[in-house]
């Protein structure tokens, strides 16, 4: 059969741009257009479709948040009839009401190509088995990574979450080359392919985490376990369709992000004007081609920094560094901003643990918080060193946080495990 590409067309940074100005004209146009929202928004900020002419203007346009889509509940940016509206998908959110965005045939079209790309991206063959062990449901995870695999024409196996004795079966039987899974469900398979000495007996060669971050260590660890080559991380939001907004090349060098199919500022937060060039600010979306709940400069709280240059496998795609964190999950410790994956890092650079680590917080009698971080030593290691370990870990933390934490190293294992995102932060201080 043909091989098919999913890659851009385009070539220079100047054909993207031309793309880009062409795409944002008809999203402002189409949204102005078809969705009073947009209308009354940018009415309000006094720009009209014709306004737009170099990529320049787009700062001119108003932002939307996460309270916009919120308080438009059940329906938000809707910008087309709901005769071409052919799906509806709403986020996890666990606070408030659920973030839905709706779909035309065009947008699930638009998502399978840019998801199928992510397979191309990773390398992918039509000979590979993609065993999908994420949720099907109302989200995007499950069906965005069945809809790419069979866009991409990989052999999709719909698994689902959950069920370890047939998830390990079906890595037998079927001899799945690409597990496609939460980083934690991938840990708990990959130590139960150990306990059960599968190893030799199953293929896996690949493993593409998706809803959840994973740390280096956790990384490393299920790839050691696994046999497998790479792992990759899949960013995403429902918001810009799920799951597929980009991804890491073989070379793990950034996340190539699908430049052709929106536009990312990186703002600052605060000030909302761009940051300097590698510095970490907050996503912000502006969809180029989706129709039923166009993204005009979305804030998605998520952080992270464009990186410079070009990646060693010569792909014009730009690329951003993995997400460092959002700016909701940030916790303030004796008035310092801290974000979990700045911890989840340094303990990834420590030898000796394993890659499990929870966080808790409270306050002491004086009304002080008090921060304590509970790490597995690592499988086999020595208990006798705990002491000079834990020692060490304060002494990076502090010197990298500028807060005092107290380290406890616990048996390897002495840490729950979750098929779902592992929570890592428990804040049981008073207010
Ligand atoms: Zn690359």
């Amino acid at each position: 059969m043909m091989k098919r590409s999913f890659m851009p067309s385009f070539r220079t940074k100047e054909e993207l741009e031309a793309l880009q100005l062409e795409g944002l004209k008809w999203t402002v146009k189409h949204a102005y257009d078809g969705s009073p929202f947009y209308r009354q928004r940018l009415d309000e900020a006094g720009v009209k479709p014709s306004d737009i002419r170099t990529l320049a203007d787009l700062k001119r346009l108003p932002f939307v948040t996460a309270q916009d889509l919120q308080a438009q509940y059940p329906w938000p940016l809707r910008a087309v009839p709901f005769d071409r509206i052919v799906r509806l998908h709403a986020s996890t959110g666990t606070t408030g009401r659920r973030k839905v965005l709706v779909y035309t045939e065009k947008d699930i079209d638009d998502w399978a190509d840019m998801f199928a790309r992510c397979y191309e991206m990773a390398a992918l063959t039509r000979e590979d088995r993609v065993q999908i062990c994420v949720g099907y449901g109302v989200w995007t995870a499950g069906v965005g990574f069945q809809l790419g695999c069979e866009r991409f024409g990989a052999l999709a196996i719909p698994a689902g979450p959950g069920n370890i004795d047939m998830q390990i079966q079906f890595l037998e039987d079927f001899q799945t080359t690409v597990l496609g899974c939460t980083a934690s469900m991938a840990l708990l398979l990959a130590e139960e392919v150990e306990k059960r000495g599968l190893r030799d007996r199953i293929g896996v060669k690949k493993v593409i985490f998706g809803a959840e971050r994973s740390s280096e260590a956790m990384g490393a660890r299920i790839k050691e376990l696994l046999g497998a080559e790479h792992a990759f991380d899949i960013p995403g939001l429902t918001e810009v369709y799920g799951p597929g907004t980009g991804l890491d090349c073989v070379h793990h060098r950034g996340i190539h992000y699908w430049a052709d199919y929106y536009i990312l500022e990186i703002l600052d937060p605060e000030t909302l004007e761009p940051v300097p060039e590698g510095e970490v600010g907050e996503m912000v979306y502006t969809t180029l081609r989706k129709e039923a709940a166009p993204l005009i400069r979305y804030r998605s709280r998520d952080l992270t920094r464009l990186l410079p240059g070009d990646c060693p496998c010569g792909s014009p795609l730009p690329r951003h560094d993995k997400i460092v964190g959002r700016s909701d999950d940030m916790f303030i410790v004796r008035g310092v901003n801290i974000y979990p994956s700045h911890i989840d890092e340094l303990l990834s650079r420590q030898k000796g643990v394993g890659s499990e680590y929870q966080i808790h917080l409270s306050h002491q009698e004086d009304g002080k918080d008090y921060m304590v971080v509970k790490v597995e030593r690592e499988p086999g290691g020595d208990p006798s060193t705990d002491g000079a370990l834990s020692r060490k870990i304060e002494k990076d933390l502090r010197k990298e946080t500028l807060v005092s934490a107290a380290v406890e190293i616990v048996n390897y294992q002495g840490l729950p495990r979750t098929e779902r995102k592992s929570r890592r932060v428990f804040d049981h201080r008073q207010y």
